[in-house]
């Protein structure tokens, strides 16, 4: 009999293909008390076990930059004396080995779990996993692991660790189903670094599908087809093969520029969060930077990232452009990303409270060295300042100010940058698409960030699951704010990007294009695609199209003229 099963998209994609349960020998801890002649006996069955997994982790052969990260990460780890300490601790007060280091674990998960982000938060399947690597270790039972695997397998598990999948046989693995996880957890960053299709946070996948299963994950749909009739799996396939020569025919693509057949110049840029993303996104067919989230340097670090330590990245980011635009937006914290080293307040609506440029303006010092680093390294390539969560003329003024005394400072330095370095901000609140008529007098260009814009202007949290069914960017609404950003801009001579994730979504394509986008910044994977679309539709014809759909009023009539286009 035929299930269906409903998960959370981490990684797009479609796949058939046969299910490879990967259970965990859950494995039993001995709780026994130890005499005071055996604790250093004991200490050294840990120091043994962490010299083990270190030589593993050594010795593995990690192929992409994610996997890499994943091994830097749990080296790391292995390293802090915190862990070591809490350990002999433990065995210091008569636990033995295995009871210690499983209780160390257990409490430093629950720490970081306690913890509002939620980026913070998924890191704790990094501890668990170490947690089970040394045990395994230390009761000398060799682990299940997900190399070689049968051709076209899709692996299905409670949850996939992040060593899980760097020792994982990648030629034969072609989607993920796990009963955890979420959309940034370090599996879903690896799944989408590989390009191959995850659901996560799917519950009970694992008590459904059984070992060999033929399944089909639909992540289009978000639905993981469980013994499909033949029909369907013929139906797939074929859609299986569409995407895989469409994929080789893109690759061939996807270094020419993005010009429409009536000779209009698009520009589709990469969104990154690191030179990693960058150097995926000029690999994919990207020349320019249309969105660089510079919280990520802040995030990954345990401190504000100094003057120095910022402009080596933004340089690097320069020379790896060679002189293509690199758009640099100022630190966009708090709301759903904290920071490990700083404390936030606590607050009833934190994605309407104290976040951005609200936060900039409070902590002059934190801004003043991120604005340093961005105008030194101006110098080396041609940088642009992005201001996020933008509501107020005001706040132009201000933060004009902060950068003029920004420039004396580095006047005064003998430092040299891009004196005319050009101010752009990101359209994402109601108000700032309200006034954009008064903005743009006062900046060079717009650039509509469509994940917050969508959730102020609709009244809809972009992370709550029970209303996702009203998260749509095709909402009227929006889309008309859309347009008239794009208008007023042209009516001052100057131009509007997009960066958030609509940008990205090839159905929109088309009508963006006609409502006169000018810059499209995507995730690497989405560049050679959205490209494609550019250079095969004309503008008089997305002009028609983007018309047609904002004469329609309701979202549902929207969104089936939209598929119908498509053939969805
Ligand atoms: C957006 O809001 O659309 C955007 C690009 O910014 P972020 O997703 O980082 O909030
Ligand atoms: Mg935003």
């Amino acid at each position: 009999m035929t299930d269906i099963l409903k998960g959370i998209v981490a990684a797009e994609g479609i796949a058939v293909g046969r299910a490879y349960l990967f259970i965990k020998e859950k494995l039993e801890v001995n709780n026994k008390k130890i005499d005071k002649e055996n604790i250093p006996e004991e200490k050294n069955k840990f120091i043994d076990a962490l010299k083990e997994y270190r030589d593993y982790l050594t010795n593995l052969e990690a192929d992409t930059d994610a996997q890499k990260n994943v091994v830097e990460a749990h080296i790391g780890m292995l390293d802090d004396p915190y862990l070591l300490e809490t350990v002999n601790n433990k065995i210091e007060e008569g636990d033995n080995v295995e009871s210690s280091l499983v209780n160390s674990i257990s409490e430093m998960v629950s720490t970081i779990e306690g913890l509002d982000d939620p980026y913070l938060k998924e890191r704790a399947i990094d501890y668990k996993d170490i947690g089970e690597r040394l045990l395994y270790i230390i009761k000398g039972v060799k682990p299940q692991r997900l190399f070689p695997l049968p051709e076209n397998s899709i692996i299905v598990a409670e949850e996939l660790t992040p060593t899980d999948t760097s020792v994982m046989d990648r030629d034969n693995v072609i989607g993920f189903c796990m009963n955890l996880g979420g959309k940034t957890a370090h599996t879903s960053i690896i799944a989408q670094t590989l390009d191959i299709p995850a659901l996560v946070g799917m519950k009970n996948v694992t008590e459904v599908v059984k070992d060999g299963d033929l399944i089909i994950i639909d992540n289009n749909k978000g639905k993981l087809i469980v013994n499909p009739d033949e029909g369907t799996v013929e139906e797939y396939k074929k859609i299986v093969n569409e995407l895989k020569e469409e994929k080789e025919r893109l690759e061939k693509y996807k270094n020419e520029d993005s010009i429409t057949p009536d000779g209009k110049k698009v520009e589709v840029a990469v969104n990154i969060g690191n030179l990693e993303d960058l150097k995926d996104g000029i690999e994919k067919g990207a020349k320019s930077v249309g969105l660089f989230r510079t919280e990520f340097l802040y995030m990954g670090n345990t401190h504000f990232p100094k003057e120095e330590e910022q402009f080596k990245v933004y340089k690097r980011a320069c020379e790896l452009l060679e002189g293509n635009t690199l758009i640099i937006r100022t630190l966009d914290i708090g709301g759903d990303k904290s920071l490990s080293y700083f404390e936030f307040p606590k607050e009833d609506n934190p994605f309407l409270g104290w976040r951005a440029l609200r936060i900039c303006f409070d902590m002059c010092d934190v801004f003043e060295t991120q604005l340093r680093a961005i105008l030194r390294a101006s110098k080396f390539g041609n940088v642009k300042i992005l201001l996020p969560m933008v509501i107020s003329v005001d706040e132009i003024i201000r933060f004009n100010n902060i950068l003029e005394k920004v420039k004396n400072d580095l006047r005064e330095r003998k430092e040299e940058f891009n004196e005319e370095i050009e101010v752009g901000i990101m359209v994402e609140t109601p108000a700032s698409s309200i006034i954009a008529d008064e903005l743009i007098k006062y900046v060079d260009f717009f650039s509509i960030g469509t994940n917050d814009l969508t959730q102020y202007v609709l009244a809809v949290d972009r992370g709550n699951e029970k209303i996702s069914n009203l998260y749509s960017t095709y909402n009227k609404a929006v889309l008309r704010m859309i347009k008239r950003v794009i208008d007023i801009s042209h009516e001052h001579g100057k131009w509007t990007g997009m960066c958030g994730g609509f940008a990205g979504d090839a159905k929109a394509t088309k009508m963006l294009l006609g409502m006169g986008l000018d810059e499209y910044s995507v995730p690497a994977p989405r560049v050679a695609k959205i490209k494609d679309i550019i250079r095969n539709t004309s503008i008089e014809e997305s002009e028609n199209f983007a018309k047609e759909i904002l004469s329609l009023s309701t979202t549902k009539e929207i969104e089936e003229r939209i598929k119908k286009e498509f053939n969805i």
